[in-house]
């Protein structure tokens, strides 16, 4: 049987990633990170960054990976609308010359199928925390419900606006984590999860407050034991409500060990499994937009051009998952 091989495009914000994926495996992955200068994330000069380097990186991912490609997938959405738009034209013009379909993919669906390939994991709940999203997701009946969602800003923007604040430079998520490590003790902060759904933007303005009182560490150390807290409780409130006897860990601040850890004790209470894919799957990756991609082609699913348009606030939702079966 031939081998069906997809190139994936991803660019929703600050990565810029190629990949070549067939059935079994990661063919060739190809990225080029955007570094703000000064900041956080300007959405027009990333997206400048993904116009300078799209050649490059379509074009190295092509010459390893071979040109056998079956259609060409892209992140339609949710991400940055300058970015995304950027993305989207390399994708069209790519699958019109190679004259093959083209197909436009969720970027946090893919985030979910790409940690259900990489791992055991079969039918999560899944905690997508990356740096413009924070969501708990489960399968039931034909698409990824969202059973909680940040009210505001995502988790990973949340540290970063912070770790701004005091001076660190972007990405702040890392640094917020090395510096909680020389904690020594704990400050009470704003915990605010309102029904099934968590905020972050009040945090990250207390605890900005709270470092003209307090030292760095001991900040950074509360920030992270309030957010993830908060974060920990949804998910385990997802799992109490579906019954699901998995947890799925996806996004870049999934890199976070105190996160892990805390996901991994609350899992081992309630006799679940807890997966957590290897780390370049994690943040925002091609591999997985050309994985999700592979299965919608499977499906059948193909994106004309005239459905191809971007949407910045597009929902997991909204997508009918077609490639699995529809049972649990
Ligand atoms: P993504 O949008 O999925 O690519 O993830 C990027 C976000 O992950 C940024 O907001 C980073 O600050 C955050 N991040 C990366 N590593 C860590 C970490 N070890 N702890 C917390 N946040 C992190
Ligand atoms: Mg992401």
């Amino acid at each position: 049987m031939s081998r069906i091989s997809i190139l994936g495009l991803e660019g929703t914000a600050w990565n810029l990633s190629a990949a070549i994926v067939n059935e079994d495996d990661v063919i060739v992955e190809t990225t080029a990170t955007y570094k703000p200068t000064t900041g956080g994330i300007h959405p027009r000069e990333a997206a400048q960054h993904h116009a300078n380097r799209i050649k490059e990186v379509v074009g190295e991912t092509l010459k390893k990976g071979g040109r056998n490609i079956d259609a060409v997938a892209f992140s339609q959405g949710p991400g940055l609308g300058p970015c995304l738009r950027t993305v989207a034209t390399a994708a069209r013009a790519l699958a019109l010359s190679m004259e093959v379909p083209l197909i436009g993919v969720n970027h946090c669906v893919a985030h979910i199928e790409v940690g259900r390939w990489r791992t055991p994991a079969d039918d999560p709940v899944t905690l997508y925390v990356s740096g413009a999203n924070s969501q708990v997701l489960a399968y039931r009946a034909g698409y990824y419900r969202v059973f909680g969602e940040t009210l505001d800003i995502g988790i990973g923007n949340a540290l970063d606006k912070f770790a701004r604040s005091v001076g660190l430079p972007h990405p702040g998520g890392p640094k917020v984590e090395e510096l909680a490590g020389k904690a020594t003790r704990y400050i009470p902060l704003p915990y605010t999860v309102k029904g099934m759904d968590f905020s972050f933007s009040g945090l990250a303005t207390a605890a900005q407050e709270c470092t003209k009182s307090f030292a760095l560490p001991d900040v950074c150390h509360s920030f992270q034991e309030t957010a993830f807290a908060m974060l920990v409780e949804v998910t385990e409130r997802a799992v109490a409500h579906t019954e699901k006897k998995e947890v799925l860990l996806a996004g870049g601040v999934g890199a976070n060990a105190r996160l892990r850890e805390m996901l991994g004790i609350m899992c081992e209470d309630r006799g679940i499994e807890f997966y957590v894919p290897e780390k370049r799957f994690m943040g925002d990756n091609g591999a997985m937009i050309a994985y999700l991609g592979l299965l919608m082609y499977r499906a059948g699913y193909r994106t004309s051009l005239s459905d191809s348009k971007v949407n910045p606030n597009f929902r997991p939702d909204e997508v009918e998952v077609i490639w699995r079966n529809n049972s649990s």
